[in-house]
């Protein structure tokens, strides 16, 4: 009954979304605050007639909308179903085993091996360096790729490459291959490279709705590139599924982007929130990668990764664990409020000294 095709998968395994017990969920980097106000004003206010009709399958106010945040016409922008549905159009689209593996970093998000299991695309993983950073070098010195893909800042390390890194990688790289910056993360105090694009026909930018906007459950993301590129997914995207975004998801992400005092604001708070939680670990004598991300990914010497994972869950917090070799003591830490990361850092101190 079953085609080859699926015998083979491995499929992504996401974070805990526990609907029985009410956790402090620090475990899927989702935004703790609300949305724009203007998100809550329109789904009160619609009228669900505006349901009885297919949605716009361009998403043309959506993408100008991105566009005009973005200073770029809406040809170079691309709209899907969250962002994993679009990096999943991109391995479609863009690489062939034919070329070489598609390279990304030791430590990183853990769909992309997954997309790759899913396309038969064969892949390298390109080590970190010893401080868990990603050096551009060691791309640029590969000869043999279909592509290169990674986030900035990483996940889940949150680890943060400057634009005059990302661009001394594009100027030295393969200019047939495409380079997919994963954007996912940049909302909290990193520098988007999305005008780059105009630049390196290249180069293609995916970020989402679901971190720095709160929108984690309306499921939007958004591509930024050339207009070739763009032109690819969409004869993709029109070739699975034409309407992969729904009426309302449209508008509320529309008025989403179009609010910016309210994003400016979201995200602040969440980088204040972040340095206070950093100082406090820090000082308690943690290991805390250096992130520029909604999360933290931490380890402390004679403690166990796993271990701490469960002791957290057991007292209501839950973390990420990976659990692979080379970061088998580090958790991943969403930063949420600051009043759950009050609670994060007292079960953290119990922990330790029962350790001790
Ligand atoms: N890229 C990275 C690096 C992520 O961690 C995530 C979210 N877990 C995504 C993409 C996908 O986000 P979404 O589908 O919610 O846009």
């Amino acid at each position: 009954m079953f085609s080859k095709r699926f015998k083979q998968l491995t499929p992504y395994t996401p974070g805990e979304q526990p609907q029985n017990r009410k956790y402090i969920k620090l475990n899927t980097n989702e935004n703790p605050y609300p949305p724009s106000p203007s998100v809550g004003e329109f789904l009160k206010t619609t009228d669900p007639d505006i349901l009885k009709l297919y949605p716009d399958p361009a998403s043309v106010k959506l993408r100008n909308a991105i566009g005009e945040y973005y200073g770029l016409p809406s040809s170079m922008i691309f709209v899907g179903n969250g962002s994993d549905e679009i990096l999943s159009f991109c391995f479609y689209t863009f690489f062939d085993r034919e070329n070489g593996p598609l390279l990304f970093p030791e430590h990183s998000y853990s769909f992309y091996p997954v997309y790759c299991g899913f396309y038969n695309i064969p892949f390298q993983r390109i080590p970190l360096e010893a401080d868990f950073s990603i050096s551009v070098d060691t791309y640029i010195s590969e000869e043999n790729y279909c592509g290169i893909i990674f986030p900035n800042p990483n996940a889940p390390t949150g680890t943060y490459l400057q634009p005059e890194e990302i661009r001394r990688l594009i100027e030295n790289v393969n200019k047939n291959r495409v380079i997919i910056i994963d954007e996912a993360y940049i909302d909290f105090g990193g520098k988007s490279v999305a005008a780059l694009t105009n630049e390196f026909k290249n180069l293609l930018i995916v970020q989402t709705f679901s971190k720095g906007r709160s929108l984690a459950g309306l499921r939007v993301g958004f591509a930024l590139g050339n207009e070739k590129l763009i032109s690819a997914l969409t004869t993709v995207k029109d070739s699975f599924n034409s309407y992969p975004l729904d009426t309302l998801a449209q508008n509320a992400a529309r008025l989403s982007i179009e609010d910016i005092d309210h994003y400016k604001d979201n995200t602040s708070r969440i980088i204040e929130t972040r340095i206070f939680t950093v100082k406090a670990l820090q000082e308690k004598g943690w290991d805390v990668l250096p992130s520029m991300a909604n999360f933290i990914f931490i380890r402390k010497q004679g403690i166990q990764g796993q271990n701490l994972y469960e002791k957290l869950k057991g007292e209501g917090v839950l973390v990420r664990y990976f659990g692979h070799p080379g970061i088998e003591d580090f958790i991943r830490v969403t930063i949420g409020q600051k009043n759950d990361m009050v609670i994060f850092l007292k079960i953290l101190d119990k922990h330790v000294k029962t350790q001790q």
